[in-house]
C-alpha cells in the first residue's frame, strides 16, 4: 500500500521543493508574493523557471503548460515541449521567465460571450503564484488566469481571485473595528466533497446517451435501487476498493488532500471528501480531481460518472461546498469563540451571511444553475431551488435572543449582550444536522449543497465572496460611524445585528426542505423558488447584480453579461443534444428492437393458434405492444419538430415515458442497451 508521507505532493513544486530549489533570497520573494497577492518581482521569474525545470526534467516531465479554466467549465491546456534546437543536430531544454509568466494561446475557440471580437482573438495567461505547479502526464502544468487584451476575464480563476480580495479587505475592516490583530490577509476557505458514480467500461461503452451526453436519455426503474440503502457507508467493493486506493495515491502525489471515501445513497454512487484549502487552490484540487477521478477510473475498466443526474428516478450526484472565512488574525471566523468578545464578531458573521444569502438568494441559485442540476434540485434527493440557511435550534435561539435585546437595548428576559454576555456553547461539528437544507451551518463553515457533481466551485464561490462582501461592508460603514461619532461599540452593534436579523430572519429555515409545507411557506415569506435554468440564469442580467459585481470590482457589467450569454447558450446546446441523442436512439435502437419483438411475437401467435394453443394473452399483449409502439412514433414526430429547450424537453420526456414501458414489455435480450439493473449493479 502506498506511504501516504512518501506520495503526498510528489508532483508538486511545493514550497518545501522551492526552498530545495531555490536561493533564499528568491524563496523570500516568492513567498511574499504567494502571501499577499501582490505582483511578481520580475527579476526573479527566470530563476523560477530554471528551477520549475530542472525538478519537472527530473521526475520526467517532457513539456510544460499553462493551465487555465476557460468559461466551458473544464480546463485548458496546451503542451509546449522545453526543447530548443542548439544548432548542432541536438537540443538543449530551455524555460524562460518570461514563458513561465504569461502564455498566448489561440483563444479564438474559447466561449468569450461577446467580450472578444473576434479580430482580437488574443488570449493571454498569466501564472497564479498562488497556486502551485504540479506534473501531470509528463507535463508541468502552470496554473494560469486567462484574460482577453482588455484584461477582460475570460476564464472562472480571474473573478475567484478578485472576490477572494474583495472579501479579504472587508475582512480587515471588520478586524479593525474588533481590534482583532491582522497577521496575514483574511482568505475564503472551501473543501468541496466530491459525489460520483462509477459504471463498468462496456455498459457504458453500449450506451450511446452516456457516451454522448453524460446521462442516460433512456431506462426503466429496477425494481430494486437504493429502496433499501444498503448502499451508503456500506462496505466498499473489492474492486471499488482498488480503484479508490489509486485514485486516493494519484490525488495525494498531486498535492490534493483526500481524506474521506464512501459509498453514497444511490448504488454505483461514492464520494471523495478532501481537507479544505485555501479557496482558489481547493477549487484548482477540485477541478484536478475529477480529472483523476476519470482517468483513474478507466485504468480499473470503469468510467466515472460525473453527471448531476445519470439515472432518472435515483439519487444524482452533487457538490458540498463547505466555505468558511480565514480572518486576518489566521482563525477560522465562523468558528464560535471561547469569550463574549470573539463570540460578537462570529456573530457578525453569521448576520452578515443572512443578510448576504437573503439579499441575493437569487444569484446564488443563478450559480447552480445547469441543465443537469435542473434534474437535481427540488427532487427530494437535494437542496430544493429554494435558498435558505439552516442555523440549527441553539443558534437560532441566540438570534432570536439578540434581536429582542437589540429592540430594548437592554437585557430582557434572556437576551443576549454582544459582546459583554457569554453565549451558550454552540454544537462544533456533527451533532446538529440537517441534510436537506441547501446552506446549513455545521458548526465552523457554511455548507452550499447545491452546486452540480460536474460543476467548477468558482461560480458560486465568487458569488459567496461578493454577497458576504458587501454585507460586511455596509456593516462596517455603520459601525465605523459610530464609533467615531463616540457611540458604544457594543451598543451599536447589537442594534445594528438585530435590525438586520429583523430584516433577513425570513431566510432562516430549520425544518424539512424536501416538504411542499415548505414551499408554500417560502413562498409566503417571498423567497424566490426557481426552478428551470433559463429563469435562474436571469439574477445575472439584473441591475442589482450588475451594481453588485461591479463595485467589488469582482466582474465588469460586459464581463457578467458574457456569463449570462454563454451559461444560456451552453444551457441550450446541451439540451439541443440530448434531443438529437433521444431521436437517434429512439429511431434505429429501441423502434426497431420493438418492432422485432412485435414480428416475434406475432409470428409465435401464428404458429401457435396454428398448433391449436391458446392466444389470448398473448394477443392482449401485442396489442398492448403495439399501442405503445404507436405512441412512441407520435412521440418521435412531435420531438423531430420541436423547438426550444421548453418544447423539446416536453417532447423527449413523451419519447422517454413511452420507451420505458416497452423496455418492460419486450425480450430482454431484444432490448438495444444495457438496463439501469445492470448498469447499477453490475461492477
Ligand atoms: P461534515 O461534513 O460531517 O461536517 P467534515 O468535518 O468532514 O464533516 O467536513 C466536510 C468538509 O468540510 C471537508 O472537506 C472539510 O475539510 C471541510 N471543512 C472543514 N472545516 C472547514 C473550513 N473552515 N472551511 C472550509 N471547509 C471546511
Ligand atoms: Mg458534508
Amino acid at each position: 500500500m502506498a506511504n501516504p508521507t512518501e506520495l503526498f505532493g510528489e508532483n508538486v513544486f511545493s514550497a518545501r521543493v522551492m526552498r530545495e530549489h531555490l536561493c533564499e533570497k528568491t524563496v523570500k520573494s516568492l513567498e511574499a508574493t504567494i502571501k499577499t497577492g501582490k505582483s511578481l518581482d520580475a527579476g526573479i521569474a527566470d530563476e523560477v523557471a530554471e528551477a520549475m525545470k530542472e525538478w519537472a526534467i527530473s521526475r520526467g516531465a517532457t513539456h510544460f503548460t499553462h493551465w487555465f479554466q476557460p468559461l466551458t467549465g473544464s480546463t485548458a491546456e496546451k503542451h509546449d515541449s522545453f526543447i530548443v534546437p542548439d544548432g548542432q543536430g541536438s537540443v538543449i531544454c530551455k524555460f524562460s521567465g518570461a514563458e513561465l509568466i504569461q502564455g498566448e494561446p489561440d483563444a479564438s475557440s474559447f466561449p468569450s460571450g461577446g467580450l472578444r471580437a473576434t479580430f482580437e482573438a488574443r488570449g493571454y495567461t498569466g501564472w497564479d503564484p498562488g497556486s502551485p505547479a504540479f506534473i501531470k502526464d509528463d507535463t508541468l502544468c502552470i496554473p494560469t488566469v486567462f484574460c482577453g487584451y482588455h484584461g477582460e476575464a475570460l476564464d472562472k480563476k480571474t473573478p475567484l481571485l478578485r472576490s477572494m480580495k474583495a472579501l479579504s479587505l472587508q475582512a480587515e475592516r471588520l478586524a479593525r473595528l474588533f481590534n482583532v490583530p491582522c497577521i496575514q490577509p483574511a482568505c475564503s476557505t472551501l473543501g468541496a466533497e466530491q459525489e460520483y458514480f462509477l459504471i463498468d467500461e462496456q455498459m457504458y461503452n453500449a450506451r450511446l446517451d452516456l457516451r454522448q451526453t453524460g446521462r442516460t436519455l433512456f431506462g426503466s426503474k429496477p425494481s430494486k435501487h437504493q429502496q433499501m440503502e444498503d448502499h451508503y457507508f456500506g462496505a466498499i467493493k473489492t474492486r471499488v476498493l482498488n480503484f479508490m486506493e489509486e485514485l486516493d495515491a494519484e490525488l495525494w502525489r498531486l498535492g490534493i488532500p483526500s481524506k474521506t471515501r464512501h459509498n453514497e445513497v444511490a448504488p454505483g454512487q461514492f464520494e471523495m471528501a478532501p481537507i479544505f484549502e485555501s479557496l482558489n487552490l481547493a477549487v484548482d484540487h477540485n477541478m484536478l480531481a475529477m480529472e483523476v477521478l476519470r482517468k483513474t477510473a478507466e485504468r480499473h475498466g470503469f468510467v466515472c460518472l460525473l453527471h448531476e443526474k445519470p439515472y432518472a428516478g435515483v439519487n444524482g450526484s452533487g457538490k458540498h461546498n463547505n466555505w468558511s472565512l480565514t480572518g486576518p488574525d489566521g482563525k477560522n471566523w465562523l468558528s464560535p469563540g471561547d469569550n463574549p468578545h470573539e463570540n460578537a464578531k462570529f456573530m457578525t458573521m453569521i448576520c452578515a451571511l443572512m443578510k448576504a444569502v437573503d439579499t441575493h438568494a437569487d444569484i446564488l441559485r443563478a450559480t447552480v444553475a445547469t441543465a443537469g442540476n435542473d434534474h437535481r434540485l427540488g427532487a427530494n434527493e437535494a437542496p430544493p431551488a429554494i435558498i435558505s440557511i439552516f442555523l440549527g435550534e441553539q443558534l437560532s435561539d441566540i438570534i432570536e435572543q439578540i434581536e429582542k435585546g437589540g429592540a430594548k437595548s437592554s437585557k430582557v428576559g434572556g437576551s443576549i449582550h454582544l459582546g459583554v454576555d457569554t453565549l451558550p456553547s454552540l454544537p462544533r461539528g456533527n451533532t446538529d444536522r440537517n441534510r436537506t437544507s441547501p446552506f446549513a451551518f455545521t458548526g465552523n463553515k457554511f455548507e452550499f449543497r447545491a452546486v452540480g457533481s460536474n460543476q467548477s466551485c468558482a461560480g458560486s464561490n465568487v458569488a459567496i465572496n461578493t454577497i458576504v462582501a458587501e454585507a460586511l461592508d455596509e456593516i462596517c460603514t455603520k459601525l465605523e460611524a459610530e464609533v467615531k461619532a463616540g457611540g458604544n461599540f457594543n451598543e451599536s452593534l447589537q442594534k445594528l445585528l438585530a435590525g438586520l436579523i429583523k430584516k433577513h430572519k425570513r431566510i432562516l429555515f430549520n425544518g424539512d426542505n424536501y416538504t411542499d409545507a415548505w414551499a408554500k411557506e417560502a413562498e409566503k415569506r417571498g423567497l424566490p423558488n426557481i426552478k428551470k435554468t433559463p429563469e435562474s440564469l436571469k439574477a445575472f442580467n439584473t441591475e442589482k447584480a450588475k451594481k453588485l459585481f461591479a463595485k467589488y470590482g469582482v466582474l465588469s457589467e460586459k464581463e457578467l453579461h458574457s456569463r449570462f450569454e454563454i451559461y444560456n447558450e451552453t444551457y441550450e446546446k446541451i439540451i439541443g443534444i440530448e434531443a438529437g441523442v433521444t431521436l437517434t436512439m429512439a429511431k434505429t435502437m429501441i423502434i426497431p428492437a420493438v418492432v422485432t419483438a412485435q414480428k416475434e411475437l406475432a409470428d409465435a401467435i401464428k404458429s401457435i393458434s396454428a398448433a391449436g394453443g391458446t392466444v389470448a394473452g398473448a394477443k392482449a399483449s401485442l396489442k398492448t405492444i403495439c399501442a405503445e409502439t404507436e405512441k412512441m412514433y407520435k412521440a418521435v414526430a412531435l420531438l423531430e419538430k420541436a423547438q426550444g429547450s421548453e418544447k423539446l424537453i416536453a417532447a423527449m420526456v413523451k419519447v422517454r415515458a413511452s420507451a420505458d414501458l416497452l423496455e418492460t414489455m419486450v425480450p430482454n435480450d431484444i432490448w438495444p442497451m444495457p438496463t439501469y439493473a445492470e448498469m447499477l449493479f453490475m461492477m
